[in-house]
C-alpha cells in the first residue's frame, strides 16, 4: 500500500485562494498565521482531506500537495 501524505510549505504560500476554491472536499481554508513574507497561510482539515493532489495541481507556488513517503518515513 502507497502511503500518503498531505503537506503545506508555509513560507511559499502567498494566501492566493486557489487551492481553497478548487478542493472538492472543501477541507482547505485560509488561516490567519502569517508566514515570514506576511501572508495568511492556507490551512488544511485533515479530516476532510482525501489526498487527491488538486490542490497541488493548482497551486502556483508549488507550496501544497500530497507526497509519496518512503517505507522508513510510514509511521510518520
Ligand atoms: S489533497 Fe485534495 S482533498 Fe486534500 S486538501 Fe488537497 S485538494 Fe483538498
Ligand atoms: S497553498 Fe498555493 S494555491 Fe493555496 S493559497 Fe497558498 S499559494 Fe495559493
Amino acid at each position: 500500500m502507497i502511503n500518503k501524505k498531505h503537506i503545506i510549505e508555509a513560507r511559499r504560500c502567498k494566501s492566493c485562494g486557489l487551492c481553497v476554491e478548487s478542493c472538492p472536499k472543501k477541507a482547505l481554508s485560509i488561516g490567519h498565521e502569517l508566514n515570514a513574507n506576511g501572508y495568511e497561510v492556507v490551512e488544511c482539515d485533515a479530516d476532510k482531506c482525501v489526498l487527491c493532489n488538486i490542490c497541488g495541481i493548482v497551486c502556483p507556488d508549488v507550496a501544497i500537495g500530497v507526497i509519496e513517503l518512503k517505507a522508513s518515513e510510514k509511521s510518520a
